[in-house]
């Protein structure tokens, strides 16, 4: 049986000239957990040329949506960036990742930490009622360049919490921080600077970072990572995997070449 499975694309959004968003029908019997990623490609010169995305949407849902980059020369996104509802994108069928609930030690507050499309895990963990059941408060942070850049942000903040099933659960736990390094912003600078100095938390009434009530999730560019892990670390807080749990787990947004 093949391990790649050809879906069609049912929607497409440009936020910006280098991001937007796709939706692809879904094979009934592809599942996965909220957080995790999947090989998604195209044909192209009569071969897949398959990259990894985290999965958008929530495992409950219809459609599978990806938040993607365009890289103008990048070997797929310079074509992906092209598709249109109707076309067909490849799918593999074996989603994995570190981004689960079942990595992190219980805890109180629950940090989802993301820079550019290092969002697109947490717009599925955001929609999970497991993740507003295991914590007090899931706080979503995404950093970027411009405003523009802010994907999702209307869709978190005006239809997240009128959802008909985890709507109130939202209401009542989901806290929505945005920063911006290049543009005027109500938070301006880097995620890592704003949880170094403790202003996020001062910003959102929230204690100072501890290892005994904090878990993190981080997903962003390889820098942001390297960054975050030694703020955590030197905070006393330790990373999760499927064998051991943690206080924090990490995705790379992207791999530099
Ligand atoms: C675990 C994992 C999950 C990923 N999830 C996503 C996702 O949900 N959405 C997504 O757009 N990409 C995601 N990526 C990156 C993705 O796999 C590809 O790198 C991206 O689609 C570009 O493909 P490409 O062939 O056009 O260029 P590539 O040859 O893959 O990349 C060329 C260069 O572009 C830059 N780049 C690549 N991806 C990004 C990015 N996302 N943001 C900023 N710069 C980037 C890097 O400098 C890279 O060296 C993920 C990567 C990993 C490892």
């Amino acid at each position: 049986m093949s391990n790649i499975r050809q879906e069609r694309v049912t929607y497409v959004h440009h936020w910006t000239d280098r991001l937007f968003t796709f939706k692809t029908t879904r094979d009934p019997g592809f599942r996965f957990i909220n957080g995790q990623f999947a090989m998604i490609g195209l044909q192209i010169n009569g071969k897949p040329l398959m990259r990894a995305y985290s999965m958008a949407s929530a495992n409950y849902e219809e459609n599978l949506e990806f938040f993607s980059i365009k890289v103008p020369d990048g070997p797929l996104t310079s074509h992906l960036q092209k598709i249109q509802v109707g076309d067909t994108v490849l799918i593999g069928t074996k989603p994995v990742g570190t981004l689960i609930q079942d990595n992190l030690l219980p805890g109180k507050r629950l940090y989802l930490l993301s820079t550019g499309t290092g969002l697109a895990p947490f717009m599925s963990i955001i929609k999970d009622p497991d993740v507003y059941e295991r914590y007090e408060k899931v706080i979503l942070v995404h950093g970027c360049r411009e405003v523009a850049e802010l994907a999702y942000a209307d869709y978190i903040t005006r239809d997240l919490p009128e959802n008909e099933f985890i709507g109130d659960m939202v209401r009542d736990k989901l806290m929505y921080y945005t920063t911006v390094t290049r543009e005027d912003h109500v938070h301006q600078g880097r995620v890592t600077d704003l949880i170094k100095s403790g202003k996020l938390m001062e910003d959102l009434g929230l204690p100072p970072v501890n290892a005994s009530e904090d878990r993190f999730m981080l997903c962003g560019s390889p820098a942001m990572l390297t960054d975050m892990v030694k703020i955590l670390e030197d905070l006393g807080l330790e990373e999760g995997s499927g064998s051991t749990p943690g206080d924090y787990v990490i995705e790379k947004a992207f791999v530099e070449k």
